[in-house]
């Protein structure tokens, strides 16, 4: 994962130099435009906390130098002052369930198609992104290279984190072949998939895969929909759910499991609103917010206008079935929130062959969603941040901190007010530098 030797070096010595060393030096010289003072914001510091009124973030060499109460934080002698009064400084969100892949749909070459699905999330202030399934092994192959790019050289849109293809096998001896392959070529963490039907792995095949995953230092990621599954997937070792438990309310023996074992959740709502809303043109298309993503949207957008396309999602009694699901899911969500589960923010954006995900848009959809669900806008916020960086074991990502990355969204307006704020971005910086 990113730079654990590196946050302990920080945490060791003196941050600005070490902050500078920390990163390969093409990286640093071109991040190394001096010291950056934001002065007079609100922070949000991604653990929870409350807010801090009146802050300075001082950044440098990509880094968070310092950060506090401006009455606490030294500006350095020479460092370039921006005025933030009036604004929000949060942690860059980060989705710890999207995608990064080609399908069917894709109209560019793949890897302009991937760097353009990078540049989306970005734009939206979504600054780290855990895919989590590519669609073929080429695909797969792409995304490791823009991945490993991304950590030794440039980096100028949102960083990548990659689990490879699912990890799948008929026996558990494929499925621990399938492990081993992706923790040859450097996955950094394993999914696989439960869907409760006949085809699914076993669970002695999957307490395999995970299993071959802790040989390998590999935290696992199911995806599921029932609640025994979940379960099983637990008993199995597996360090967290993707997607929500949608066919009964979740029990105080899954909660009780999850915390014995650690177990992170990560509802993935949009994901199954996805499935239903396209059965009629949705007036988010007119949001001017969802329409700066246009340059990645309109193809997905000219399919979904198809009014055949439409009828056929209104007669069809799976997506029809999902609305209930995602009544099931919000109900979860609360739950499990209120008895202190780690929750994550994650969207299944731009999945293969799903249409209508919107890498960017849908993260801030997905935060109103939580929110309707009975979070706290503060509890958002941190599973969208500080938390999915420590469920995904991002230790340099998710937090306002010294010596963390320098990944900020700022906002116009504060988002503890109305979530919706998140939609207001003023600007979004990513390594230090403003995009
Ligand atoms: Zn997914």
């Amino acid at each position: 994962m990113i730079g654990m030797a590196t946050r302990r070096t920080l945490l060791a010595g003196a941050a600005l130099i070490a902050a500078g060393l920390a990163f390969p030096s093409s990286q640093a010289q071109s991040q190394a435009n001096g010291v950056i003072a934001l002065t007079g914001a609100r922070v949000i510091d991604g653990t929870g906390r409350a807010p801090i009124e009146n802050a300075t973030l001082v950044m440098t060499n990509g880094r968070i130098a310092a950060v506090g109460p401006a009455a606490s934080v030294t500006i350095p002698a020479g460092a370039q002052r921006v005025d933030m009064s009036g604004k929000t400084i949060l942690p860059g969100l980060i989705n710890a369930h999207g995608h990064v892949t080609v399908d069917d749909n894709t109209r560019l070459p793949m890897r302009e198609h991937m760097m353009q699905v990078l540049q989306a999330y970005a734009d939206y202030g979504v600054t780290a992104v855990v895919s989590l399934g590519s669609s073929t092994l080429v695909d797969e192959a792409e995304g490791f290279r823009i991945r490993d790019a991304q950590r030794t050289g440039t980096l100028d849109r949102t960083r990548l984190i990659t689990a490879g293809m699912n990890a799948i096998g008929k026996t558990p001896a494929e499925a621990r072949a399938s492990v081993a392959r992706l923790a040859a070529a450097k996955a950094d963490l394993i999914k696989y998939h439960i869907n409760g039907r006949a085809d699914d792995m076993t669970p002695d095949t999957y307490g395999a895969l995970v299993d071959e995953a802790k040989k390998h230092n590999l935290t696992t990621a199911v995806h599921v929909y029932f609640l025994k599954d979940a379960k099983l997937a637990i008993e199995k070792g597996t360090n967290y759910i993707v997607h929500s438990v949608r066919d009964q309310d979740v029990d105080q023996a899954l909660i009780d499991m999850m915390k014995r074992n650690n177990v992170a959740y990560v509802p993935t709502l949009t994901r199954d609103l996805s499935v239903f809303i396209y059965e009629t043109e949705p007036a988010f298309w007119q949001e001017p917010f969802f329409r700066k993503g246009l340059y990645r949207y309109q193809t997905e957008v000219d399919i979904l206008k198809d009014p055949k396309l439409q009828a056929d999602t209104r007669n069809s009694a799976g997506a029809q079935n999902i609305k209930k699901a995602l009544l099931q899911a919000n109900r979860n969500l609360k739950r499990l929130a209120d008895a202190g589960i780690p929750i994550g923010l994650g969207t299944d954006t731009a999945s293969p062959n799903d249409l209508g995900r919107w890498p960017g848009y849908f993260e801030h959809v997905e935060m109103e969603m939580m929110v309707q669900a009975g979070l706290t806008p503060m509890q958002v916020i941190r599973a969208a941040t500080g938390d999915a960086a420590r469920i995904m074991k991002l230790d340099t990502l998710g937090t306002l901190a010294q010596g963390k990355a320098a990944d900020l969204l700022i906002l116009n307006a504060n988002p503890l007010t109305d979530i919706r704020n998140t939609r207001q971005i003023h600007s979004v910086w990513i390594a230090g530098r403003r995009r």
